[in-house]
């Protein structure tokens, strides 16, 4: 999803601004980029990006919600005025200010709009991320206000009829064009179009329905997630806007990193370091898995450094499936810093056999003499282990 700049940012307030410098900018710059005045190819862009941002920041409840929790993180538009479609039925420059600032009445009712989604952090270690887990997390976010139920009315009080409108929730203008009289049908401001007042808000929640509360969620992370992976909970989000439904919760996952193992996608990487005598012989060496036990590999006579050997089935499941990756083991020989005197004689030997001529140091089989002569020296015929 593309980086979203910050709502004041777009219109140019600071996030003191009062409700009049927001409208202010937002005529302003609506004005400036709309793209029946205003050509320019990011115009279009621009003059949506505008109307989102006063969308949101116009409103009270809206915009405290953006000022706690940031962009919403989902993939769709804002929440109430979604895409080009919602303006690209209005003809001129006049009408799109009647319909965004009187609210434009739909379908003859007070227009409702999907919650904002939550997005939650959550760190896994490396072994919960391989095979699962369960978690309570605890997420911030207004629960409906326990004192009016969500009602916003104070408990034995009703909201009044709209002295405005009457209780439609539509104000009717008529207005003369040079294309004869149009009536516009537009939400009552006093009301917001729901033709009922609230002159008694809940004490508690100040007429807003809800309150900021924590709630306590069980999820359950499934065997094979990874790194920056999402796991959405529909309907955790933030509560709608007039009835509309919650918004979803995202919970981001971030994976610790281990002491000895390494993640690549169902893969598990193990480096297992060997020194130049197992190397050349060959040994049985006991490795670990991500599974808490070992297992043992068989190193061949005259492994190199960085040969892989895979462990199949030992790696981490594919999501939702019971198939596992592999575990592979990366060989790094180690060549030793530090020798004893009797180890540095042995080496010494070994320098001299490998420098004395023989047919097998230029044929093909070099590499077969060389090995044979590193078992001799040091004594063993490569069957440890
Ligand atoms: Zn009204
Ligand atoms: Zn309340």
């Amino acid at each position: 999803m593309a980086t979203k700049r910050d709502y004041y940012e777009v219109l140019g307030v600071s996030n003191g601004a009062t409700e009049d410098d927001i409208r202010r900018a937002f005529r302003k710059l609506a004005r400036q980029y709309h793209p029946d005045v205003n050509r320019e190819k990011d115009a279009e862009e621009r003059f949506k990006e505008i109307n989102e941002a006063y969308e949101v920041l116009s409103d009270p409840e809206k915009r405290r919600s953006y000022d706690h929790f940031g962009h919403r993180f989902g993939q769709d538009g804002p929440a109430g005025f979604g895409g080009p479609s919602d303006f690209s039925g209005f003809g001129g420059i006049e009408d799109i200010f009647d319909a965004f600032f009187g609210g434009r009445v739909r379908t003859g009712t007070r227009r409702t709009a999907r919650g904002s989604d939550l997005r939650h952090d959550l760190t896994l270690t490396f072994e919960e991320a391989v095979f699962g887990v369960q978690k309570t997390i605890e997420i911030q976010r207004p629960e409906p206000c326990g004192r009016c139920a969500g009602r916003r009315t104070e408990p034995g009080t009703q909201p009044t009829r709209c002295p405005v409108c009457g209780g439609s929730g539509e104000l009717r203008r008529a207005q003369q064009t040079v294309f004869g009289q149009f009536v516009n049908v537009m939400a009552c401001d006093r009301c917001q179009g729901e033709g009922r007042v609230i002159t008694t808000p809940c004490s508690e929640c100040r007429g807003q329905g809800y309150v900021h509360g924590k709630r306590q969620l069980t999820v359950d992370i499934p065997g094979g997630v990874d790194e920056q992976h999402t796991v959405r909970y529909q309907g955790e989000g933030l509560p709608g806007y007039h009835g509309g439904p919650p918004g979803d919760l995202y919970i981001v996952l971030s994976i610790q990193s281990h002491s000895v193992f390494k993640r690549q996608g169902t893969d598990i990487l193990y480096d297992l370091d060997i020194n130049v005598a197992q190397a050349a012989l060959g040994e049985e060496i006991e490795v670990p898995t991500v599974d808490g036990k070992s297992t043992r590999v068989k190193i061949p006579a005259g492994t190199q450094s960085g040969r892989t050997i895979r462990l199949r089935g030992q790696g981490a499941p594919h999501l939702g499936r019971a198939a596992r990756g592999d575990q592979v083991v990366n060989i790094r020989v180690v060549v030793p810093q530090q020798l004893s005197e009797h180890q540095r004689n042995l080496f010494r030997e070994l320098a001299r056999s490998f420098s004395s001529p023989g047919p097998e140091q230029h044929g093909p089989d070099k590499d077969r003499g060389f090995f044979d002569r590193v078992k001799d020296a040091l004594g063993g015929d490569g069957a440890t282990g």
